[in-house]
Order: C-alpha cells, then sequence, then structure tokens
C-alpha cells in the first residue's frame, strides 16, 4: 500500500466543482454528469464543427480539432483552473477520462497514433511542478493503449502565457516558433511520428495547436488529431 492510500483515508478527497466528498478522483458523480460532450470533431482552421473527419471549408487545415466540451460549462472550466492553478492533480485523470470518451465516439480510428502533449516552457514547468497537458495526455495514451511521446516535441521559446492575452492575432504572434521538433541525439534530421495526437487542456484561438502542428508536420508528421479538453470558440 502506498502512501497515498493513507493520505486518502485521511483527508478524504473534496470534488474541484462542488465541494461534495469523494472516494477518488476530481469530481462527484453529478458534476461529471453535467459536462456535456460535443459529438462532433471541427475544423484545426475556423473551429466550424465537422460531422465527419473532413474539414468541408478548410480541406489544407493542418489538424483537426476535437475539443471534448466548451470552456464556457462551468464544471469544465473549474476543473481545468483546479488543474492549472490549484495543482489538483487529480483533475488530469478525469479531464483526460473526458477527452478519452469523446475521442473514442469521434470516426477515426487512432491505431498508429501517437500522443504528443504540448509542452510548457520550462520556467512555467519549473513554477508549477508539472506539464498539465502531460498528464492529461498520459491518461488519453492510457485510454487507448497508444505510445506517448514526451520528448519529441518542444518549447524553444518562453514568452508570457497566452491566457494573459485576449487578441487573437496577438495570441498567434506570442506562440509563433516557439515549437519545434529536434533531432535525437546522434541524428541529423527531426523526426515526428506520422501520425499524432497532439493533447493540450484547453483550445482557445488554436495558435497553440497551429504552431505546434507545424513544427510536427515540418518533422514528417501527416495527420494530427489536436485533441483539448475544451475549447472557448
Ligand atoms: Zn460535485
Ligand atoms: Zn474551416
Amino acid at each position: 500500500m502506498d502512501a497515498g492510500f493513507f493520505i486518502d483515508l485521511l483527508f478524504p478527497a473534496a470534488c474541484a466543482a462542488c465541494g461534495a466528498r469523494i472516494a477518488r478522483g476530481a469530481l462527484c458523480g453529478e458534476c461529471r454528469m453535467a459536462i456535456v460532450p460535443h459529438r462532433t470533431a471541427f475544423c484545426g482552421t475556423c473551429a466550424a464543427a465537422l460531422p465527419g473527419m473532413r474539414s468541408a471549408c478548410h480541406p489544407r487545415a493542418p489538424y483537426v480539432l476535437g475539443a471534448a466540451g466548451n470552456y464556457r460549462n462551468p464544471v469544465l472550466r473549474t476543473l481545468i483552473h483546479a488543474l492549472k492553478f490549484g495543482r489538483v492533480k487529480a483533475a488530469a485523470g478525469t479531464l483526460g477520462d473526458v477527452i478519452a470518451h469523446y475521442a473514442a465516439r469521434l470516426p477515426i480510428d487512432l491505431k498508429g497514433f501517437s500522443v504528443i502533449p504540448v509542452p510548457i516552457a520550462k520556467e512555467r514547468r519549473r513554477e508549477r511542478g508539472f506539464n498539465q497537458a502531460e498528464l492529461i495526455a498520459a491518461r488519453v495514451a492510457e485510454f487507448f493503449g497508444l505510445p506517448i511521446e514526451r520528448d519529441v516535441l518542444v518549447r524553444t521559446a518562453h514568452r508570457g502565457p497566452q491566457s494573459d492575452i485576449e487578441d487573437p492575432a496577438e495570441r498567434r504572434l506570442n506562440v509563433r516558433n516557439c515549437y519545434a521538433v529536434l533531432p535525437r541525439p546522434g541524428e541529423r534530421t527531426a523526426r515526428a511520428p506520422g501520425k499524432v495526437v497532439l493533447i493540450d487542456d484547453v483550445t482557445t484561438s488554436g495558435a497553440t495547436f497551429t504552431e505546434s502542428a507545424t513544427a510536427l508536420r515540418a518533422a514528417g508528421t501527416r495527420k494530427i488529431l489536436a485533441l483539448a479538453a475544451a475549447k472557448s470558440v
């Protein structure tokens, strides 16, 4: 038995959304039910709903967007905040489950895909102690039985957080050329998996996913499903 077991006994968890006592996880059953999942994927360029997986509006979109729910959903928003700013790590598993159950219903076969979390700046990682996207990605990878690649995509520049910027054009500039796939030690060219499930907690303007997808495509990735727990557009 690990120490966590005894800590759970001594301090039963509280639902991150309503405060009710729960045995495990981050949400009570009622709050979990209040997260209404989307039923379609979305265009990676304009975020229009895609009943199929192909973008008719922007066939050359760099990725297909999968957002499990909407950021306006109070439970989903609270859960994302609890993980990112309240350091409630149990929220990552729940967010991963929300994404996985949503993605499992999309008309896409994820066989052969690798899961890659959107990296955060080293400075931010030091502050927070973890990359929230990586924790969520671990749960999604586990659910689908896919490999997770933590070191393929890296964040090369540290600028201010996206959440501090409202203007979409400024958000794009803030992350431009911030992500890269670097050659592995002893190799000359950077190589990324052919099919990638890219994971982030939330997507707003799509700038982070677009820049990450651009870096992956430059390193050989052909197919990208970018998954977030919530979209705010
Ligand atoms: Zn609750
Ligand atoms: Zn579109």
